[in-house]
């Protein structure tokens, strides 16, 4: 891959941490093909400032990646990205960035998936993390994994949600909607920073989206630190190609990605 200078932050991914153990249905339903290892020389090749790994429901990568950042001089951005339990058999993702892996040893059987949103963001916030509403969608509803627009706004309204229970970002661009319109009017409705992430999934998509910051970051905490002051601006790689995304479609996903991204496609 042609590394390039547009830098930023690809803040949503998996790795095969996610996958590896057979036995959990809800790690094994993503195709992952990539180690905590090579996600971080994936961003490096990629020009990355940074990248975080939130795989689903599990920190197990969490150190391995973080380990690999201090050799290659990527910022990793640890996370996780939790399957929470909503009303109607919906199942929508919630994103949890900056979750100091220290306190996480041994509490991997911890992470409450599978409770209502309000509990997970919660938590995440009792974690001195911030919660972000992932690949929101008008198809929320049964046995998804996006949180409905509705749902979105209303965890994001101050009038009618305790503060601890509000997100504290909105993902508006991602590989798989290309970039949210309707995310993106709900952040502005609310004054919420929005962030960019391609929830890549294999080798070759790192950094197909990404996250300005206006302000120099030192490492993951003051990244964390910007987001929460509002110091964002997602935006799509400039090279993005059928190929990366073509990966993808052998998974059965490629021909939206493609319809969603095909302006961008060089
Ligand atoms: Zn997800
Ligand atoms: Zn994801």
């Amino acid at each position: 891959m042609k590394p390039t200078r547009e830098g930023g932050f690809d803040l949503h991914g998996h790795t095969a941490s996610t996958s590896t153990d057979k036995k959990e249905f809800w790690r094994r339903v993503d195709i992952v093909n990539m180690s905590p290892e090579q996600m971080v020389i994936d961003a490096k090749n990629a020009g990355l400032d940074g990248v975080a790994i939130t795989d689903h429901d599990t920190v197990r990568g969490l150190d391995r990646a973080l380990n690999a950042a201090a050799k290659e001089g990527v910022i990793v951005v640890p996370g996780v990205e939790i399957t929470a339990h909503d009303k109607n058999l919906n199942f929508p993702h919630i994103l949890c960035l900056g979750l100091d892996p220290d306190l996480m040893k041994g509490e991997d059987n911890k992470i409450p998936r599978f409770k209502n949103p309000e509990t997970v963001i919660k938590w995440i916030h009792d974690h001195g993390a911030i919660a972000v509403a992932t690949h929101p969608s008008q198809f929320g509803g049964k046995l998804r994994s996006n949180m409905t627009y509705d749902r979105v706004d209303e965890l994001s309204d101050k009038d009618k949600t305790h503060f601890s229970k509000l997100f504290d970002a909105i993902q508006t661009h991602n590989i798989q909607h290309g970039k949210n319109e309707i995310a993106s009017e709900i952040a502005d409705k609310h004054g919420i920073p929005k962030i960019g992430g391609s929830d890549f999934h294999l080798h070759g998509q790192v950094g197909i989206v990404r996250t300005k910051i206006f302000q120099q970051v030192e490492n993951w905490q003051g990244l964390i630190q910007a987001i929460r002051e509002g110091k964002t601006e997602p935006f799509f790689q400039q090279n993005i190609t059928e190929d990366m995304l073509g990966n993808f479609g052998k998974h059965g996903r490629g021909r939206i990605i493609l319809q969603n991204l095909s302006s961008l496609l060089v």
